[in-house]
């Protein structure tokens, strides 16, 4: 049996962008803390805490005076930089810069909209700490969807300006503007006002048809992620639909031997947010359960 970690899966350059930067600032032996976890993978959370991050959250920001508040890839609403400012807390900002670049084009959006009494659509998840910052750009007043069974709260006669979260599925989303443009039209509206914007990162989509060949190729899939990850989902079920031996794990622990049953080859993938020593631990963890394997 052959076991292959997949070469393009794992930390995409954000997220990688954020871990350097707070690998940075504790060897520079600042006491740093980081506003929520640094990515949405407990098993890297648990390395950067064994170095001497700290994880914190927004209620006791107000108690870090004179302390240095990391933000993380995904990003903070607007409130946060004041909240840390008005208590002299030194931000280090590790946003993405694709979610900056997003946020500033939501707020021209949400502007625009403001003239012209129209609304800025976002199709993600509420409540992501990404869909937040997004949401803090309009003041809050985005309207938050996360398929086409909420359309229903959109109002097809006015003017609509379109985002997606950066890790949404590209399909689902090309989809969903579709069927926005065929309720603009059913609404009975002469001059429609409609503008879909092209966000979902090149990170994620770019991914899918080089791991959707990686998965066909191995007998079984291990694909590994944190539950709170969105993007671990989107990628894992884009296995799972061209490889039904498709395993979602957190970490190696969770790994059962009768996965590897009559199995020949076994690929391990990752999340944006799984860092490549986790599949690594990963591909020796199922190289102890079965001897025979070649690498
Ligand atoms: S998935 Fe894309 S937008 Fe999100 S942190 Fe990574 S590079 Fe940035």
């Amino acid at each position: 049996m052959i076991i292959e970690i997949d070469p393009a899966g794992g930390f995409c350059f954000g997220v990688v962008k954020a871990i350097e930067t707070a690998e940075r600032l504790i060897r520079e032996g600042q006491d740093v803390y980081c506003l929520g976890e640094i990515v949405h993978n407990e098993h890297e959370v648990k390395r950067l805490a064994s170095m001497g991050m700290n994880t914190t959250c927004h209620n006791d920001i107000p108690e870090l005076k004179n302390r240095t508040l990391l933000i993380r890839a995904h990003g903070e609403p607007t409130e946060t930089y004041s909240i840390a400012s008005s208590n002299n807390i030194r931000i280090v900002d590790a946003t993405c810069p694709i979610v900056l670049k997003l946020q500033k084009k939501i707020r021209e959006g949400f502007k625009e909209m403001e003239r012209l009494n129209g609304q800025v659509v976002l199709f993600g998840q509420a409540g992501h700490p990404e869909v937040i910052g997004l949401n803090s750009q309009t003041e809050n007043t985005a309207i938050i969807i996360s398929g086409s069974e909420e359309m229903e709260r959109i109002d097809f006669t006015r003017p609509i300006r379109l985002f997606a979260q950066t890790t949404k599925d590209k399909i689902k989303y090309q989809k969903l503007a579709g069927l926005m443009e065929d309720a603009i039209a059913s609404s009975g509206e002469n001059s429609p006002d409609f503008k879909m914007y092209k966000t979902i990162c090149g990170q994620v989509s770019d991914r899918i048809p080089k791991l959707i060949e990686f998965a066909k190729k191995h007998d079984v899939i291990v694909f590994a992620g944190g539950k709170e990850s969105s993007n671990a989902k989107v990628l894992f079920q884009q296995c799972l639909a061209v490889n039904h031996r498709t395993h979602f794990v957190s970490g190696p622990e969770e790994i059962e031997p009768s996965w590897f049953l009559q199995c020949n080859s076994v690929g391990i993938s990752g999340a944006t947010s799984t860092p490549r020593w986790l599949m690594e631990e990963i591909k020796r963890q199922i190289a102890q359960m079965n001897p025979e394997i070649s690498y």
